[in-house]
């Protein structure tokens, strides 16, 4: 019988994890579980828990929701996807609670689980994220904006600016909170899962590529 396929996406923020879930997704066919996402759009829908959230939220005191909310809305959340297809999760679980919540949630046991762990430089991770301009009115985001003398977008033609959080002095501090979380959840699953450390640092098709052959490995 073919296992439902359970993974997990790990990365530093600049890490390109995003766009690797994207990718993952559509290769492998499963459900893009984006947990930051789902709790915006639950928030908005104005549900009872989504009213929770945004209090956090509107509180702005960049405290986390608590594992016993977040784990909640998991599991409500994933009563309703079809899980014939199998999930990836990006931005769960952030704690060994989670970790442990997920195993209960899925009703299945750590080694089903396959965690893809993108591993990027810190230096790398810096200068990505500090030389990158972004539209204010579109959001869009441009690369080494500087390099290529680029100065306004090119869809609305806004002037661009460096967002706070693209400060290397920001960014340096979100790595090392990043680090400091991650940690335990990576030692977790090295002992109880499968983690599949993956080299974040050369383009994205050749991640992509490699995330690929070592997910075929595993999940055939
Ligand atoms: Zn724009």
């Amino acid at each position: 019988m073919q296992m439902t396929k359970y993974l997990i996406i790990l990365g530093p923020p600049g890490s390109g994890k995003g766009t690797q879930a994207e990718i993952i997704k559509d290769k492998f066919d499963l459900f893009l579980f984006g947990t930051g996402d789902l709790m915006r759009e639950e928030a908005k829908r104005g549900s009872e828990i989504g009213q929770k959230f945004q209090a956090v939220w509107d509180r702005g005191q960049g405290e986390l929701i608590s594992d016993e909310l977040v784990d909640k809305f998991v599991d409500q959340k994933m009563q309703e996807i079809d899980l014939s297809k199998g999930v990836i999760f990006d931005g769960y679980p952030r704690t060994i609670k989670q970790a442990e919540n997920l195993v209960q949630i899925l009703k299945t046991k750590p080694e089903n689980i396959v965690v893809v762990n993108i591993v990027v430089p810190k230096d790398l991770l810096i200068e990505r994220m500090s030389t990158r301009r972004v539209c204010p009115k579109c959001d869009k985001i441009f690369f080494r904006a500087e390099e290529q003398k680029i100065k306004s977008c090119d869809d609305c033609g806004s002037a661009l600016i460096q967002r706070q959080e693209d400060q290397p002095e920001t960014i340096r501090k979100r790595i090392e909170v990043y680090e400091e979380q991650t940690r335990p959840l990576i030692d977790y699953y090295k002992t109880n899962g499968v983690l599949v450390n993956i080299d974040g640092a050369p383009p994205i098709d050749e991640v992509a590529k490699e995330i690929e052959q070592k997910l075929q490995e595993i999940l055939k």
